[in-house]
This record gives C-alpha cells, sequence and structure tokens, in this order.
C-alpha cells in the first residue's frame, strides 16, 4: 500500500505501482539514512558541547577585574589604590602600595557582579596627586621625592620619614596629608606654597618597623648626620639607642642629607617641620632656641595636645636637622606623633592649619 503521506509529498512521481514501490523503498532507504545522521550530529553536538560546558565559569563569578573590592559598608567602596605616585623599586613595602579607603558614595545598592570597572573606576574620587620632584636619592638608590602645594611666596616644608620604618607613621602622616591637599588644594592659603618631603630615609622604611630601621643603608642616623653640634660619639645617657648607629663620617657625609641640604639651601624658606614618633612632644630647633621656632612651637601647642615644652629625657641631640635649619634663619620645629602606630589625623590636620597661617614675628 502506497503510504499517503508519502504519497502527497511526491506529488509530481507518476503514480504507477512499480513506481511506487521503487520511491517507497527509496523513501524507507533514506528516512533510516536521515536517522541515523540525526543521531551522529546529535552526537557531534553533545561532544562538542561538553568540554565548553565544562571550561565556561559559572555564571554568577565576580569578573577577575572586579576581584579587588573587598567588603565595605554600605556606600564605601574599598578600592586598591591605583594612583602610584611614582615608580618605586620593585619588592619594597613602601607606603604608596597600601589599600586606602575611597568614602565614595558610589550607589546604596551593593554592586552586583555585572557592574563594570570602567564604572566603577569614574564613580570615585581618588585624587590625583602632584607630579613630584625628586631632590637625589638614598644609599640604596630609592628617589626622594618633594610635593609642592601651592606656588605663593611664602615656602614652607614639611618632612617626614627620617627615622625610616622605625617612624614609618610619619610617612604615612605625609602621605595621608598629600592626598588631602590634592583633593582640598584651597586649604593652601594663596600666598603659601608648601613642600611636603614624604620619606627622606627609604632605606630605612624598607628594612624594618622596628629599631633597625632607624637608620640610613650605611647605618648612619640621618638626625645625628647635619652639620650643627656634630659629633661622631655622643654622650647616649636619656637618648635613644635601641640597636647601634652613627652620625656618619663627618657632618652632611649621607646622600639624603645632601639632597635635602641643597634643596632648603636653594629656596627661600622661613618654616619647616620635622616629623617623628613617639609621644616627647615639640622641639623647636636652635641652640639656643631660636625665637620664631619658638613662636611657631607655641602655635602649634595651641592647637594640639602634644607635650610642650617637651619631655627632658636628659638627652643632648647632636646633628640635628632643626638646629641646622635654625642657622640657616628658618623656623624649624621636631613634632612626634602621639604613639608610633597612629597618624592623629585630626591633631595633624589642626597642625597643618597653623603651620600654614603662623605669621613670623
Ligand atoms: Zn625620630
Amino acid at each position: 500500500m502506497p503510504d499517503k503521506s508519502l504519497k502527497q509529498s511526491d506529488q509530481p512521481l507518476p503514480p504507477t505501482d512499480s513506481v511506487q514501490s521503487g520511491i517507497n523503498g527509496a523513501v524507507a532507504g533514506l528516512l533510516g539514512f536521515n536517522l541515523l545522521l540525526l543521531a551522529v550530529i546529535t552526537l557531534l553536538i553533545l561532544f562538542t558541547a561538553i568540554p565548553t560546558l565544562a571550561t565556561d565559569p559559572p555564571t554568577t563569578a565576580v569578573p577577575a577585574n572586579l576581584s579587588h573590592i573587598e567588603t565595605a559598608p554600605p556606600g564605601i567602596t574599598r578600592l586598591a589604590n591605583s594612583v602610584t605616585p611614582s615608580p618605586q623599586p620593585s619588592g619594597t613595602p613602601l607606603p604608596t602600595s597600601t589599600v586606602t579607603v575611597v568614602a565614595t558614595r558610589i550607589s546604596t545598592r551593593t554592586p552586583t557582579p555585572t557592574a563594570s570597572a570602567t564604572s566603577m573606576t569614574t564613580a570615585t574620587t581618588e585624587p590625583i596627586l602632584p607630579e613630584p620632584s625628586v631632590i637625589g636619592r638614598s644609599v640604596l638608590g630609592y628617589p626622594l621625592e618633594i610635593y609642592q602645594f601651592g606656588s605663593g611666596p611664602t615656602q614652607r616644608l614639611i618632612v617626614a620619614g627620617i627615622h625610616g620604618g622605625y617612624e614609618a607613621n610619619t610617612t604615612q602622616l605625609a602621605w595621608a596629608l598629600i592626598k588631602h591637599l590634592s583633593q582640598y588644594p584651597e586649604l593652601i592659603p594663596g600666598e603659601v606654597t608648601l613642600y611636603i618631603l614624604p620619606v627622606l630615609n627609604p632605606d630605612g622604611l624598607t628594612f624594618s618597623k622596628d629599631a633597625d630601621g632607624r637608620a640610613n643603608a650605611n647605618g648612619v642616623d640621618l638626625n645625628r648626620n647635619w652639620d650643627a653640634d656634630w659629633q661622631a660619639d655622643w654622650p647616649l645617657d636619656g637618648c635613644w639607642q635601641l640597636s647601634p648607629v652613627t652620625a656618619g663620617n663627618y657632618p652632611g657625609s649621607e646622600p639624603e642629607t645632601q639632597a635635602l641640604m641643597a634643596f632648603i639651601q636653594s629656596h627661600e624658606l622661613d618654616a619647616l617641620i620635622s616629623y617623628h614618633s613617639a609621644a616627647l612632644g615639640i622641639f623647636p630647633g636652635g641652640k639656643p632656641v631660636d625665637p620664631a621656632a619658638l613662636h611657631l612651637a607655641g602655635q602649634v601647642a595651641k592647637v594640639s595636645n602634644y607635650p610642650y615644652p617637651p619631655l627632658d629625657t636628659g638627652c643632648t641631640y647632636t646633628g640635628q636637622l632643626i638646629d641646622w635649619a635654625a642657622r640657616q634663619g628658618i623656623a624649624a620645629l621636631d613634632i612626634e606623633l602621639s604613639t608610633h602606630d597612629t597618624i592623629d589625623w585630626q591633631i595633624s590636620l589642626d597642625i597643618l592649619d597653623a603651620f600654614l597661617t603662623w605669621q613670623s614675628p
């Protein structure tokens, strides 16, 4: 019997029995071949799809370029610091690579894994830092960088990290100030230029966070190396002596000292602060004490709770930056943060304001 359904599909062919029979055989063969072909194609598709499914990431995976976002309170996104102020030698713990909390309200909703990295980046307000000037290099070759804010005729300087890793929080404070002033440049009065040197002793900063990080790579305490009452050996009574340090072979022997000396002598600075830690207070420079430094110390003492007059440990200080600066006619202070860990942020901002608005007597 002719298959009506097949016959209908083969209508153009002559309706004879022999032809019909031949057609039926051919159709049956074709049908079998088609089924075989279908089975082969299906198997091919399956074998092709299985490896693809196995290597595809789950659709809920966080894109790799967002994986650096850490958990943070709503509205605050923690991003890796994308601003690198300057190239640093590799493998060093200089604080430019630390993770910074960017308190920017991107959205009150938690970002979903589908949010693009571009929109996240443009929503933050990480400040763009000014290009620093490299004034010299440390014994190990690290750049000594100074950042400038404002361009007024009254020039002032903040130095941090003269005691390297042992007082690393002073460098952390300097970076915080650099970022803050980059974000709020209006804080600099029109008549002022402020320079910030975040780390005078990068060698010590890379060595250690404890006593061994105080000196530079030559073992020299950079705050005993200046040409002001310099002594190769000084009485240690009441002085810092947690690790062996020297004053250098002669006053100004170290490249870090020489670089900062040259910078100071080529600028008309009227005041500077050298940050230290910890807890001893505010020290005006000069022997005898410079009257302008004494006045500036009084202004700083008014806005801080740091000991002033400073604590007297009985140490006779030799070869200090602030005493050399006093000889150059600069009102210079050592200010000690309250601990070795904190940056005393609010106090530091108040001191910054007092420093920037100070009027020389
Ligand atoms: Zn110090």
